[in-house]
């Protein structure tokens, strides 16, 4: 008891002051400067609070009512529909509020095994596991399944875990410029000298609303006898004619041999990741993957929303046909009103503005008018390409749409974005 008050005394001021001089005052004056240096640096992320639920009208603590939402992952609008959240409540009151174990112990019930089948079922493969998000998924792949004689190729604005999943292996690494398909076959031709080369990137990239070309970049794996990675978080559930994901979108499903994606976003927006392709990998992650074998299973209460939306996707694709058609709708309208918005066809629709000043102040007085969008600056995207990030949900209407279309062209004419 003794030692747990002096322990907090020595990380409060108080404390401190008692005890100058020892690793913890030294660690608190390392962080504040830290600190200091990340507000000075004008990269300082505030969070917002949100008094309700997911959804495209929010409510803000400390006053905002009716503020209209367009920077969140919802794609399908179904972290608040109302099936998925009734599939939720279910789950959690038959099968409990969660496991209190790994997989392999005792934390895998029948809902669990229903929806690898069902992930497997959605994306055509052989077999699925799932994992706490897919930040674990990214983790956990590339160290199981690639050694030192191995090598993995990397678009260089790939998601920050795949960064990290690739960084816990020992395989040979190799980054290629930005989808650049001379590039990557440059790379792979070095990469001949080992044993197995994959090749991994984002199907959509999440801060440019851009597509791989995994039409060429499955041909060049081809050619090179490689392997093809996507981490399809920003695809899964919309892209392609029935919202299988960017291999469906551009015709190589059975070209691309592993998927990992997140069911935290289109899928119900609650948490949660997977991988999902040949049986052998997965039997494999079951045994090996460290984020798998070391962390708790996901609760009922989640993998209940996970598997009424991907029902709900499977029954239909009418959600993912109106929201391509509302993302179409501000794409054309915003450029007709003479922004630039980056990517293509895609529900990120970036307004690319350059300043990274421009951008914060445009999204603070985009949100005075109502609406609430962010702006995204360096380090999170290159020096000079700063924008305000757009994402268009199927649960907008055409009236929210084109609120938002307004209210960007009088603040872009207020701040000199526009003529
Ligand atoms: N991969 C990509 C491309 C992402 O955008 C994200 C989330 O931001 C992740 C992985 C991580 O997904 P999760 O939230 O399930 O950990």
């Amino acid at each position: 008891m003794w030692r747990g008050v002096a322990a907090v005394r020595l990380l409060r001021p108080g404390g401190a002051r008692a005890a100058s001089g020892t690793a913890a005052v030294q660690l608190r004056q390392r962080l504040e400067k830290e600190l200091e240096e990340i507000r000075g640096a004008g990269t300082w992320k505030n969070e917002r609070v949100i008094a309700s639920r997911q959804g495209p009208h929010l409510r803000l603590t400390g006053g905002g009512a009716g503020i209209l939402n367009f920077c969140a992952n919802n794609y399908l609008g179904l972290s608040s529909h109302p099936e998925v959240i009734r599939a939720a409540v279910e789950a959690l009151e038959k099968f409990g509020a969660g496991l209190s174990s790994v997989r392999f112990i005792c934390g895998t019930q029948s809902i669990h095994k229903d929806l690898e089948e069902k992930i497997a079922r959605f994306h055509q493969r052989e077999d699925a596991i799932l994992y706490a998000s897919c930040f674990d998924a990214n983790a956990g792949i590339f160290e199981a399944l690639l050694t030192p004689e191995d090598a993995v190729l990397s678009d260089e604005l790939n998601h920050a875990s795949i960064i990290d999943g690739i960084r816990l292996c020992k395989a040979n690494k190799y980054r290629y410029k930005h989808m650049d398909m001379q590039d990557l076959e440059a790379k792979l031709q070095e990469a001949q000298k080992h044993r197995l080369r994959l090749v991994a990137t984002d199907g959509a990239f999440s801060m440019d609303g851009d597509i791989a070309p995994l039409r060429e970049i499955c041909q060049l794996a081809q050619k090179y006898n490689a392997l093809v990675f996507i981490d399809e978080c920003h695809a899964t559930g919309f892209l392609g004619p029935n919202g299988r994901g960017t291999d469906e979108l551009l015709g190589v499903m059975d070209k691309v041999t592993i998927i990992n994606s997140t069911l935290g976003k289109a899928l119900g927006g609650a948490a949660g990741g997977y991988t999902t392709g040949p049986k052998p990998l997965i039997d494999l992650l079951r045994q090996r993957s460290r984020p798998y074998l070391f962390s708790n299973s996901l609760p009922p209460a989640v993998v209940g929303c996970a598997s009424k939306a991907l029902d709900l996707l499977m029954e239909s694709n009418a959600i993912a046909q109106s929201m391509a058609a509302k993302t179409q709708r501000f794409r054309s309208k915003m450029t007709a009103a003479g922004f630039t918005i980056s990517g293509k066809d895609h529900p990120i629709c970036p307004v690319m503005l350059g300043d990274a000043r421009l951008a914060a102040v445009m999204a603070e007085d985009m949100l005075n008018r109502g609406i609430y969008v962010i702006g995204f600056s360096y380090p999170v995207v290159p020096k000079g390409k700063a924008r305000i990030r757009v994402q268009i949900s199927a649960v907008h209407s055409d009236e929210d749409i084109d609120r938002c279309v307004e209210a960007f062209t009088e603040v872009g004419r207020k701040h000199g974005a526009l003529p």
